[in-house]
């Protein structure tokens, strides 16, 4: 289980999240909703354990572990995966290399035994074909060249190798077209599991007609503000985030 409570971090000295407060079972999905600027991607990106995010108060507890205190790479070897961690373009490392490193590199943090050539092709087969990936995409260089879909395709394929047990999704790029937003649901639903939970932070209402989260949570200057099952999303389709307004950022 993972366990935010009143949480506060600071970018660049300025404080963005002010008293976050959020309980994840396993199995869960939770979908993150809120206006632009809201610090949705900075949640994400504490939670990860980016550089430049100081937490200033508060905790997070992951399954009896205080993630915090633990490094970057700790915490993918722990099973904490970031969506967004992988999209960047790695330009001479083919997909393939790249995904088999990052498996290794968690199975040798756990004390399991590396994959190897053989054994990582089959593993990768089997995934692809689930998701009804081309072979192609695997032979070039990651995320090079890829359309906004084939990224989301990749970040899918990424998510179903490493199978993490808290997968957080962050849907920050604007352009995504409708094609995109159902390969990310796709892959949410396809890797839903009773020993897995899900952050899915988006702005799209649009997202959640097909992704159909356990819990919803608007998160407005810094804070959730209100939380609800999936008819919140569908309340704010009709609303807007006008009712999470200036007034409650004070
Ligand atoms: P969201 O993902 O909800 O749109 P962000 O987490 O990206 O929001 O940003 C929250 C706030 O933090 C915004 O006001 C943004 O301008 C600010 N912010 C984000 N990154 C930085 C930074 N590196 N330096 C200063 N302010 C930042
Ligand atoms: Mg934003
Ligand atoms: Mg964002």
């Amino acid at each position: 289980m993972i366990e935010i409570k009143n949480l506060h971090a600071t970018v660049d000295g300025k404080e963005i999240l002010k008293g976050v407060d959020l309980t994840i079972r396993p199995g869960e999905v939770h979908a993150i909703m809120g206006p632009n600027g809201a610090g949705k991607s900075t949640m994400s990106y504490v939670l990860a354990g980016r550089d430049g995010y100081e937490v200033t108060q508060g905790s997070v507890t992951y399954y009896g572990k205080d993630l915090l205190a633990m490094e970057p790479e700790e915490r993918a070897a722990e099973g904490v995966f970031l969506a967004f961690q992988y999209p960047v373009e790695i330009p001479g490392v083919g997909n393939t290399t790249f995904l088999k490193t990052a498996i290794n590199a968690i199975r040798k943090h756990r004390g399991e035994k590396e994959l190897d050539a053989m054994q990582f092709l089959k593993l990768i087969r089997e995934k692809t074909k689930a998701l009804g990936m081309s072979d192609e995409m695997l032979k070039r260089a990651v995320n090079v060249g890829f359309s906004g879909g084939e990224k989301k395709r990749n970040e899918t394929l990424q998510m179903a190798v490493l199978e993490p047990k808290f997968a957080i999704l962050d849907e920050t790029d604007s352009g995504l077209d409708i094609d995109a937003l159902k390969i990310v649901a796709e892959g949410v639903n396809a890797l839903r599991s009773p020993e897995r939970s899900m952050l899915v932070i988006t702005h799209y209402q649009r997202l959640l007609d097909y992704i159909v989260p356990d819990h919803v949570h608007v998160l407005a200057a810094g804070r959730i503000v209100k939380s609800g099952g999936k008819e919140l999303a569908l309340e704010l389709e009709k609303n807007g985030y006008r009712d999470f307004g200036a007034s409650e950022a004070a």
